[in-house]
């Protein structure tokens, strides 16, 4: 199989242009990849007939082909994306006034086993590379002719499967899109969550280059988080907390909580009490999500009331946002990644 461009930084591209070429032969490709967003390696016109011939013979471009789109009434888009192995993955963006966020994902399906999500029934069938990751957001970009000037674009990467798991590829592919010369996104405008891989937040911490941060708490005490997020188990959540009392922001850095809301088990006053105690001493921001809900997710929604009161009481404390469900009819919203290839009244593009 040819290998794919798409993924590759400047020193890759370097190798596969081979010793023969100019130095800045590489500069020419990695431009047209991440600058110009190419649709096909014969648009790479700043390159000789016989460079673009020699390289198309060895390479793919390797973009991720769009399967399917599915619209929803809000104006969210999720995208069923074939990768090269014929595997597919999810992919959502989310147009809202001045901004537009891309959600992608870093794994087919994810090995992590969250009780209240659907992206945990499918189980991991694979990670996948810098490339798959970096080309999710060419190709949406693409598709939908998206401006990325005055910080309208936003990526999280809170798809399918769990980041920190897939590290080194979810770093490369970062690297690529936030270097000035490359995709060009402020690092502002990039998030990576976790379920909380204590030891890979510490690995992230190190990195020079890297997202912010996001952690999935989603409960207030430890044996309420082992029972619906059982790799707290191994995980514990006074080492989460301590991880992320020691990592290192930026300057205009917060570490943002995520919290999905489960009527009458994670809801309660004195949750959100507990929540508010537990991020004390963190420069933190929390979001709060009511549940999603799913087929086979033994969980239920709590009122907006409740979700309110919850709310009031973090807020004392520290910022506290509630995430408004995007494209919840076509099961494009948080925890809802799991292929659903044909729910009802979806409509199709
Ligand atoms: N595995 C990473 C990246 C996925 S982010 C992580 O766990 O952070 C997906 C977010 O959606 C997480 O914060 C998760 O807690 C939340 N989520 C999962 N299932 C949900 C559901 N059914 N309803 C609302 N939010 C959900």
């Amino acid at each position: 199989m040819s290998q794919p461009l798409v993924g590759m930084d400047l020193h890759d591209l370097r190798e596969a242009l081979g010793p023969d070429q100019p130095q800045y032969r590489a500069r020419q490709v990695y431009d047209a990849l991440y600058r110009r967003h190419v649709p096909d390696l014969v648009h790479i016109t700043t390159l000789p007939a016989q460079v673009r011939q020699d390289l198309s013979a060895r390479h793919s471009l390797g973009l991720p082909e769009i399967a399917r789109r599915y619209q929803s009434a809000d104006g969210t888009r999720r995208y069923l994306l074939r990768l090269d192995d014929g595997k597919t993955v999810e992919t959502v963006l989310m147009p809202e006034g001045e901004r537009d966020t891309i959600c992608i994902s870093s794994q087919v399906g994810c090995p992590v086993d969250c009780k209240f999500c659907m992206t945990a029934l499918l189980g991991l069938e694979r990670s996948l590379t810098a490339g798959e990751i970096v080309g999710q957001v060419l190709v949406v970009v693409r598709d939908n002719h998206l401006r990325q000037d005055g910080g309208r674009l936003n990526i999280v990467i809170m798809g399918q499967g769990e980041p920190l798991l897939n590290l080194p590829n979810v770093v490369k592919a970062t690297r690529i899109l936030l270097d000035p010369d490359g995709f060009a996104l402020s690092p502002r405008r990039i998030t990576v969550s976790t379920a909380g891989i204590i030891p890979k937040i510490e690995e992230l911490g190190r990195e020079p280059v890297r997202p912010r941060l996001a952690i999935s708490l989603n409960a207030s005490t430890e044996e309420q988080r082992r029972e619906i997020m059982p790799l707290t188990r191994k995980y514990h959540l006074a080492d989460l907390i301590a991880a992320c009392k020691a990592y290192p922001l930026r300057p205009w850095e917060k570490l943002t909580f995520e919290y999905v809301l489960l009527k009458g088990v994670n809801d309660a006053d004195a949750d959100a009490r507990r929540v508010a105690k537990l991020l004390a001493h963190l420069n933190a921001k929390v979001n709060l999500i009511a549940l999603n809900p799913g087929p086979e997710i033994p969980f239920e929604t709590p009122a907006p009331e409740r979700v309110a009161a919850f709310q009031q009481i973090v807020r004392r404390s520290l910022p506290c946002f509630l995430r408004k469900p995007r494209g919840l009819d076509i099961f494009a919203a948080c925890g809802q990644l799991k292929r659903v290839a044909e729910p009802p009244q979806i409509a199709l593009l």
